[in-house]
């Protein structure tokens, strides 16, 4: 009788309410000298959401718990309410399922990037945000060359790979530096390094596959091409977050509401496809500054059709903190607000039109002066149905948010939050 009852609650307000967050990756900052002492929100043009900033509720939330790592999957994870605790094992493996590898409870999975070093040195994290189809090739030469039955490496898409061990010896207890925040580290003096004893083999595999990728990529043929037109060359591949098959509870499961996620990297549809929900990567969507903002927002409004909620992932601005241009944040930016949230509304309205939930936020600050992830709590902002106006705050930003109602918010208590059936 009680799932009765349940059912039908949850039939009437699923079509009476929907929900959506939209995710800026690596959106937050600092206040930058050069910008007045403004963070790049701040000076973008968004009047899309200072529109939704005018009515809406405020507040911070921790999404990089101290004991986990700064990475993009753990951020993303808490936002959606994920106990980090119990289903956190690497970026690897989620990214795994985000590529449509599922796996065993014997495999562990790696993030595997090509990189670029230079001089010893790690230059570039992306190896100068190589193409899909330049990519492909290399990793497929490498593939060739260095896979076994027990070591193998998966297709991602540009720098984003991946990196498997088969057989219950290999271990995924492996220290590693995360590229993107080893810019200018002497490459040698980081290497992945074993925790305990089990992992020594998995380290020693390791370190050697990174060495054979060095001395097969270097004279490769596109690499040759790549500095000849003044490129970073993918000269070096760097395994990091191993992890075995993660164990975590369904969307359904734990808000009784049908959920979707677009976003153009395999991490994030990973953790879709790991609850359960329905994810799409729309034609054009690249996860950097030239994807197609609208075909995302289109795709989002469609997936609301037949969900309760949606989780509209946009990766270029993190992009661009990591490269450090501040230029390109804030272009980026301002992209995301008219060609991402402006879009949304506009076919949202059209559409579907029923009344609906917004929740916009980052996943973590990413400030140009560190190129990298930082831990600071991400300020967020609620608009629409039975959202209280906040009188005291009539902008959104990282600033305005520390005095929002909702501060020092963490676990699961922001989706619990946007969820909540009364006024917030
Ligand atoms: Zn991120």
């Amino acid at each position: 009788m009680r799932e009765i009852i349940l059912y039908f609650i949850n039939f009437t307000w699923r079509y009476n309410m929907k929900y959506a967050i939209i995710l800026i990756d690596g959106m937050a900052d600092e206040k930058i000298e050069k910008l007045n002492y403004k963070t790049p929100f701040e000076v973008a043009k968004t009047p899309n959401i200072d529109k939704l900033a005018k009515e809406a509720t405020f507040g911070t939330f921790l999404t990089l718990p101290d004991e986990f790592p700064t990475s993009s999957d753990v951020a993303n994870m808490s936002v959606l309410g994920w106990d980090l605790k119990r289903s956190y094992t690497g970026r690897g493996a989620v990214e795994s399922y985000g590529a449509g590898i599922l796996m065993t409870p014997d495999m562990v999975a790696f993030r595997m990037n090509l990189i670029t070093v230079k001089d010893g040195l790690i230059e570039d994290y992306s190896a100068g945000h190589i193409s899909e189809e330049e990519a492909r090739v290399l990793i497929d030469y490498l593939k060739e060359n260095l896979d076994t039955e027990e070591m193998f490496m998966g297709q991602g898409v540009s720098y984003r790979h991946l990196l498997y061990f088969k057989g219950e010896k290999y271990s995924p207890n492996i220290a590693y530096e995360k590229p993107d925040s080893s810019h200018g580290i002497e490459w040698e003096t980081i290497l992945p390094k074993a925790l305990d004893e089990k992992a020594k083999l998995t380290e020693e595999k390791l370190i050697k596959l990174v060495y054979k990728s060095k001395e097969l990529l270097e004279n490769h043929p596109i690499n040759i091409k790549r500095v000849k037109e003044g490129k970073n060359p993918a000269n070096i591949v760097w395994p990091w977050s191993g992890g075995g098959k993660p164990d975590m509870q369904t969307f359904y499961e734990m808000y009784n509401k049908k959920g979707a996620i677009v976003s153009a990297v395999d991490v994030i549809l990973g953790l879709g496809r790991l609850g359960e929900m329905d994810i799409d990567k729309p034609e054009g969507a690249t996860g950097f500054i030239d994807t197609n903002y609208e075909n995302k927002a289109i795709a989002a409004v469609e997936l609301l059709k037949k969900n309760d909620f949606v989780y509209l992932h946009v990766e270029a601005v993190d992009e661009c903190g990591h490269m450090g241009d501040l230029e390109k944040k804030i272009d980026a930016i301002e992209s995301v607000d008219k060609r991402l949230v402006g879009k949304f509304l506009e076919v949202y309205y059209k559409e579907i039109g029923e009344e609906i939930r917004i929740m916009i936020l980052p996943d973590h600050p990413v400030p140009i002066r560190l190129r990298q992830h930082t831990r600071d709590k991400v300020p967020f902002m609620v608009w629409g149905k039975n959202v209280k106006v906040d009188e005291n705050i009539k902008e959104y930003n990282e600033e305005t948010c520390k005095n929002g109602k909702y501060t020092n918010l963490k676990g699961r208590e922001l989706m619990d939050l946007l969820f909540a059936n009364e006024e917030i």
